[in-house]
């Protein structure tokens, strides 16, 4: 299964990329995570992408173009593979199609704007593995602490108030109007993301089915 995961930032694309990575046993690549790697490790890459990813806007469509060019034409591909925050614009998802690269659903999870804000406020995420968590509603079991690797959890930059609302702006504008370019493709699915975390993997997990072989 070739699979597109697409929300508003704090949907939960990266909670739930993790689960459908698991039962699939294929990739999840998450264009976010290999951006911050970057940034972390000081690269040309992280330097480019910086001072968008502080802001909240995108970063360029040609530098994470070029991640993705790589990335799918990589070995670990070869079975499926789930895109987390890619496309993220028109621009990005024809360049995906020009790929030649077959999509088998582009699956976007709603949530209201309300609740974007909430839930990124109490967001914390792993200093070292990248886990996900949320204070209220996904806490860890030690506060502060992974679950998985017993790092220190921190809070994203661009988790910050007013960087958030940049950001559901941003993806009002320019990603959402994706889900009418894959909706003509006969390839979308919307999931209500708004409940709790088990609920909301159940939606997906039940829309994803008809891809079981
Ligand atoms: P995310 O972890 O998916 O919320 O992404 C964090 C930030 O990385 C975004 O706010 C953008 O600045 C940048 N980013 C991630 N994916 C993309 C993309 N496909 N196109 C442009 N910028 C991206």
């Amino acid at each position: 299964m070739n699979l597109i995961l697409m929300g508003a930032p704090g949907a939960g694309k990266g909670t739930q990329s993790a689960k459908i990575a698991e039962k699939w046993n294929i990739p999840a690549v998450s264009t976010g995570d290999m951006l911050r790697a970057a940034v972390k490790e000081g690269t040309e890459l992280g330097k480019a992408a910086k001072s968008f990813m502080d802001a909240g806007q995108l970063v360029p469509d040609e530098v994470v173009i070029g991640i993705i060019k790589d990335y799918l034409s990589s070995d670990k591909c070869t079975n499926g593979f789930i895109l987390d925050g890619f496309p993220r614009s028109i621009p990005q998802a024809e360049a995906l199609d020009a790929m030649g690269v077959k999509i088998d659903a582009a699956l976007s999870l709603e949530v209201a704007d309300e609740k974007i804000v909430e839930r990124m406020s109490g967001r914390r995420i792993c200093s070292s593995c990248g886990a996900s968590y949320h204070v209220v509603y996904n806490p860890p079991k030690q506060a502060d602490v992974c679950n998985v690797c017993a790092s220190a959890l921190y809070t994203r930059a661009d988790d910050a108030a007013e960087t958030v609302l940049n950001r559901l702006s941003t993806y009002h504008a320019i990603t959402e109007p994706l889900k009418d370019y894959y909706a003509a493709k006969g390839i979308l699915i919307c999931v209500d993301g708004q409940e709790d975390v088990e609920d909301t993997t159940a939606c997906v997990m039940k829309a994803l089915s008809k891809f079981e072989a």
